[in-house]
């Protein structure tokens, strides 16, 4: 179930959101707390779905600052006008339920006793739930702040031990996967906003996005978890394009972001939660190869891995960033800015010893020279750690350059595989305009904008220009293959990509 809270200020404010937050949610939230001179048998008659009454101390993170008697009256008054649920914080109980026992008009109403730690995801989380599950109620809920990716996992642990009805989940950004995969994880429910800018609390995500990008009506505790690993995540396209080719397609499956410091502990503690399979961005894509299972061997040539497999518990790693870029240098359909088609820029473009400035040497670099060895292109590498470029040159077999000597070159092709140009710093460029010829290829492997400002100069000096935009088309068709064994629609992925990037 989803609940939304509602967290006007005033009643009137608070009648309308009650009505609108019920058109879409399963139950609504009364944040009493945040509501000057409550009515609350008005609010309660005006609700057309079940409803949890709350009324949080500051000291717990909510509003009220009156007195505690005053505000466990206004509780009683919740039980006494039969709420649906009534919220009842673990250190005021007490004033409810006397063991098992619970005051006498409490029967109609189900108790939900809750424990918010704002600061952390603490270690005792068993003793804290055995202490609230003892106190005579219906549910326990117990939320808790993460700092780590992996205080997921733990908040996911304390679900599958849970004997008895259970809300719970990690606040903050890191929190986030734990509020969209509640039904994966076995919580009662999970707690959306009405809209953005009315979270009751950090890390809450719109009802929209919920329903729309993570389609959480159609989860249930059998969905396979996918996801992107990388940092940062949050404005990833990755979770609309797959989410929306698993329900096309008919998959009980989710993707979600998981916005990962640490590499080797993240891959280690999400065994845990059988996850069936990662996308891998920036800063992992290298990193992560020493802690998989097996590496698939162009992967392993590479050394870099933006897919892996869950093959029976053994985590595989593959590259589909190689293959993809070579596909659009070769000359496939170009995908172009601004929703409309453009035309075929560089069909057969034939690779074989045409002179290819790379700018970068991380992972999509590594998997790009690789690619372009393999059809004998003559390569120079450029990055600002020389070293890096150095490594990457030995590996390959080719060039290198220091990256001042970048605007010298006389190059037939362009490669930027940096983040330079990428949102928000959009009107950075690695390369300067007036260098650019008009018979060169440009290729940006940045997708987000999709005209970076090194595309735009190179159009404007006439130059065949290529976008980032294609390539992760045809990456992310191919690791949505490797995951389901089956292809999906090119032109469904460009299309969600497309609207999702011109929408900005
Ligand atoms: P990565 O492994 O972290 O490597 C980043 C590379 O960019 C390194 O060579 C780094 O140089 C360089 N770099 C970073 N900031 C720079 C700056 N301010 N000035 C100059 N160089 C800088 O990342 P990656 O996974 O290879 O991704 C690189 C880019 O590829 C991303 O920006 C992303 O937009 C794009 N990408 C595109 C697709 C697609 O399908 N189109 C897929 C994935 C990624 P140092 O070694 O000196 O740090």
């Amino acid at each position: 179930m989803i609940c939304i809270p509602i967290v006007a200020n005033n009643l009137e404010d608070a009648l309308h959101d009650t009505a609108e937050a019920s058109k879409v949610a399963d139950i609504v939230e009364l944040r009493i707390d945040y509501i000057k001179n409550v009515d609350l048998k008005r609010l309660l008659e005006k609700c057309t779905k079940p409803v949890i009454v709350t009324n949080r101390p500051v000291r717990e993170g909510g509003k009220f600052d009156g007195s505690e008697e005053e505000r466990i009256e206004l509780l009683k008054l919740a039980l006494q006008l039969q709420a649906d649920y009534v919220d009842v914080e673990h250190d005021s109980i007490q004033h409810i339920c006397r063991g098992t026992g619970r005051l006498a008009h409490t029967n109609k109403t189900k108790l939900i006793v809750s424990y918010h730690n704002f600061r952390e995801t603490p270690g005792d989380l068993t003793d804290i739930y055995k202490r609230l599950s003892q106190s005579g109620v219906d549910i326990v809920k117990i939320v808790t702040y993460a700092n780590s990716i992996t205080d997921n996992v733990r908040i996911y642990q304390l679900l599958k031990q849970s004997q008895m009805p259970m809300i719970s989940f990690c606040m903050g950004e890191l929190g986030i996967i734990s509020r969209i995969l509640y039904k994966r994880f076995g919580s009662y429910l999970t707690f959306a906003s009405l809209r953005t800018g009315k979270e009751s609390a950090p890390g809450q995500i719109s009802i929209h996005e919920l329903l729309n990008t993570y389609q959480a009506q159609k989860q249930d505790k059998q969905s396979s978890i996918y996801g992107l690993i990388g940092n940062p995540v949050a404005h990833s396209i990755s979770p609309i394009i797959h989410n929306t080719l698993f329900k096309e397609m008919n998959f009980n499956s989710v993707y979600v972001p998981f916005k990962v410091d640490n590499i080797g502990e993240f891959i280690k503690e999400f065994r845990g939660l059988d996850v069936k399979g990662y996308s891998v961005t920036i800063p992992h894509k290298e990193s992560v190869v020493k802690y998989l299972d097996a590496v698939d061997p162009i992967a392993k040539k590479i050394g870099a891995v933006n897919t892996i497999v869950n093959r029976g518990g053994q985590l595989v790693g593959f590259n589909t960033d190689c293959e993809a870029a070579i596909k659009v240098l070769e000359g496939v359909n170009q995908v172009c800015s601004k929703g409309e088609r453009s035309f075929v820029l560089t069909k057969d473009v034939h690779l074989k010893g045409k002179k290819v400035t790379l700018i970068g040497a991380g992972g999509v670099a590594r998997a790009i020279a690789f690619g372009l060895k393999e059809r004998q292109a003559q390569i120079t590498i450029i990055n600002r750690n020389y070293e890096r470029a150095q490594s990457l040159a030995r590996d390959v077999g080719c060039l290198c350059k220091k990256f001042d000597d970048l605007q010298a070159l006389d190059t037939d092709i362009l490669i930027n595989a940096t983040p330079v140009g990428m949102f928000p710093k959009i009107n950075e460029t690695p390369f300067d305009k007036n260098k650019l010829k008009s018979n060169m290829i440009v290729f940006d492997t940045i997708y987000n904008p999709i005209e970076t400002k090194l595309l735009h100069d190179a159009k404007t000096q006439g130059c065949k220009t290529i976008n980032g935009l294609s390539m992760f088309i045809h990456q992310a068709a191919a690791q949505f293959k490797l995951w389901t064994g089956q292809m999906p629609s090119v032109e469904i992925i460009e299309k969600i990509a497309c609207e999702k990037l011109t929408m900005g």
